[in-house]
């Protein structure tokens, strides 16, 4: 392998000791400890793994985290009537529903019913549209800890061609909003399930962002000589982990690159634990 190893346990090891000590600090001055309140409907086992590590993510900060576990018989009334419930409560800060819902349910109505100052994953309309217009409040926690990476390995994006593929609300288009701001100034191609040649695309990038969900869909000659890997793909494939980049032959191409698991994953929470400290900061 010749590309750089971007570490994301170890990055969103500063990013939780900032947070950390930014909590600790926090709390001593005002009292208020940042609580998250994380919502999970049904039993999938991804999902319950995801909310545990951040429930655990969050103790281990110095912040408060409360599950609220639904069965999957819960209906959308009853959802919407939790994070109702949610948002008058002055005691919570962040409000997470972990996705996906039940196939029975409709996220958009819940996500959309998030007060949008509580709402730390930065799914919100409203956080989406300030996000775009370069005035954050919340930046979606996956695509700001791939922006986080970048920064702490001195990539510069300034006018290098980036192309992400997937077009997601929760990954691909805020990944490529935030390229596209100023300040960050990358050239932004979004790819698809529609985009003809998609490998020609591909090659063309100095950085590539892959948010697929297809096991080891960007193989290694689609890779060209020294851009930047970022691979968002978390896939299981016969009990073992495995991102949307062929990882072994992307890494002989490329001059950097992120392994799954322990790349982006580890940001993505780390970057839900800063959200929900600024939440509480903002509330006070
Ligand atoms: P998603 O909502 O399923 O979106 C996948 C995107 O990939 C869609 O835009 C889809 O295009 C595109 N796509 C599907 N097949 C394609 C093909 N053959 N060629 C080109 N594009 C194709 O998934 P997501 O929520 O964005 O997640 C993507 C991956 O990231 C998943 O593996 C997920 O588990 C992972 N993930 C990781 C983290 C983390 O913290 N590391 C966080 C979130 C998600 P269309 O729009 O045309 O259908």
């Amino acid at each position: 392998m010749s590309a750089k190893l971007i570490d994301g346990k170890l990055i969103s090891a500063a990013v939780r000791k900032q947070v950390t000590e930014e909590t600790s600090a926090f709390t001593a001055e005002t009292g208020v400890t940042p609580h998250l309140a994380a919502v999970l409907v049904g039993d999938d086992p991804a999902s319950q793994v995801y909310v545990r590590n951040k429930e655990r993510a969050c103790r281990k900060c110095g912040l408060k985290s409360t599950l609220y576990r639904l069965s999957d018989k819960t209906t959308q009334q009853q959802l919407m009537d939790l994070v109702a419930e949610l948002n008058a409560d002055e005691s919570v800060h962040g409000i997470l529903v972990q996705l996906p819902l039940p196939d029975h349910l409709d996220s958009t109505p819940v996500l959309d019913s998030i007060r949008p100052d509580k709402d730390v994953d930065g799914f919100h309309p409203e956080n989406v549209g300030l996000m775009l217009q370069g005035r954050p409040r919340f930046l979606p926690c996956t695509p700001h800890g791939v922006m986080k990476m970048l920064a702490h390995e001195n990539i510069d994006t300034t006018g290098k061609h980036a192309v992400v593929i997937g077009r997601s609300d929760i990954v691909g288009k805020p990944m490529a909003g935030l390229l596209v701001q100023k300040g960050s100034d990358a050239t932004v191609t979004i790819c698809h399930s529609r985009t003809t040649d998609i490998a020609a695309v591909i090659r063309q990038a100095d950085i590539v962002v892959a948010a697929v969900g297809i096991p080891e869909f960007v193989t290694g000659d689609m890779i060209k000589p020294d851009a930047v890997v970022i691979d968002v793909g978390i896939n299981r494939v016969n009990d073992r982990l495995v991102g949307d980049v062929e990882f072994s032959a992307a890494a002989e191409k490329a001059s950097a690159i992120t392994p799954v698991p322990g790349g982006v994953g580890p940001m993505t929470i780390a970057m839900l634990l800063g959200n929900t400290l600024k939440a509480a900061k903002q509330s006070v």
